[in-house]
């Protein structure tokens, strides 16, 4: 398995992959691999080359936000990603992302504010830039991502149709812990007492999926359901809990057949999130796309 750290190594090695005529996926984290992220390498091995990027990037966190703090297991990554038999690991530092003098950022408008964006101001815009960048950078022929972040694939598809991008998105299930909790590098933040009531995101939605099984359609009635069960919960806060347009993110006042259930929740001081398309059965705890989280 290669490590390029460089920007300009990356593309000396993408225009010998160009000569060889090979095809090329991306898969962009930031470290602190779990079975979410290994879900990831599924589709993206239809390509020639599997490349992951692992860069913890500054410009999606807030100033108040983590990231002196976030995980970095990097020898631990490394050789899981070497054992799935990925090809080449980008790890590029901070300075070469944004070297000095650095002033061009992306904002994907009217979908970047709203939900995650009302309390993480700038973090899609963080996003959309630093994507934007590895697909110039790797410029693969997929990228793959998780649908545990909802409204980013929501917004970096709508980056990818207007700016015309050559690459085809994929999105990926949501693997989960037997108990139904999301698999999230930010779990490993909470106490005992915490990991316990952060079941309380699938939970809720859970509880709407089944409230809609019944017929119910009516978003304010659902959401209700979802803020009550929060609330029950002394460990947990609701940030947001929102049924919106897959497409747009437009919030809906009925569900619709593209409807997407997104909330998030602090527990304890940990701010953790989740979502359900509520036409599409959710995957059960423990079952294959649900499935629990394993490593090895
Ligand atoms: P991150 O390292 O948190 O930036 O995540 C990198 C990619 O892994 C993103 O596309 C995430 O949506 C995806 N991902 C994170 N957690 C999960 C999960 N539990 N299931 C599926 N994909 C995930």
């Amino acid at each position: 398995m290669q490590i390029v750290k460089t920007v300009a190594d990356f593309k000396t090695l993408r225009a010998e992959w160009d000569r060889q005529r090979l095809t090329i996926s991306l898969v962009p984290t930031m470290g602190a691999l779990h079975a979410g992220h290994l879900s990831l390498l599924g589709p993206a091995r239809k390509a020639d080359r599997l490349v992951v990027s692992i860069f913890v990037n500054p410009a999606q966190f807030g100033p108040q936000e983590d990231l002196q703090r976030y995980p970095r297991p990097l020898e631990r990554d490394l050789s899981l990603l070497e054992a799935q038999g990925v090809d080449t690991v980008f790890l590029p530092s901070a300075t070469e992302i944004y070297p000095e003098g650095y002033r061009t950022f992306v904002t994907v408008e009217g979908m970047s504010s709203e939900l995650c964006g009302a309390s993480r101001p700038g973090h899609f815009r963080g996003v959309a830039t630093v994507v934007l960048k590895l697909i110039h950078i790797v410029r693969p022929h997929w990228a793959v991502f998780g649908q545990k972040d909802a409204q980013q694939t929501i917004i970096l598809r709508r980056m990818v149709r207007d700016l015309n991008l050559d690459v085809d998105l994929l999105v990926q299930p949501i693997v989960r812990e037997v108990d139904g909790l999301a698999l999230s590098s930010r779990n490993q933040y909470l106490s005992g007492e915490e990991r316990k009531a952060a079941t309380i995101l699938f939970r809720s939605l859970e509880l709407a999926r089944q409230a809609w099984l019944r017929g119910e359609r009516e978003s304010a009635v659902l959401l209700r359901g979802v803020r009550e069960l929060i609330d029950s919960e002394s460990l947990a806060r609701l940030d947001y809990a929102a049924i919106v347009s897959v497409e747009d993110l437009r919030p809906l006042a009925e569900v619709s057949a593209d409807a997407l259930l997104a909330l998030a929740v602090f527990v304890g001081s940990t701010r953790l999130i989740d979502n359900v398309f509520l036409p599409q059965p959710l995957p059960r705890a423990g079952s294959e796309s649900g499935s629990p989280c394993h490593e090895e």
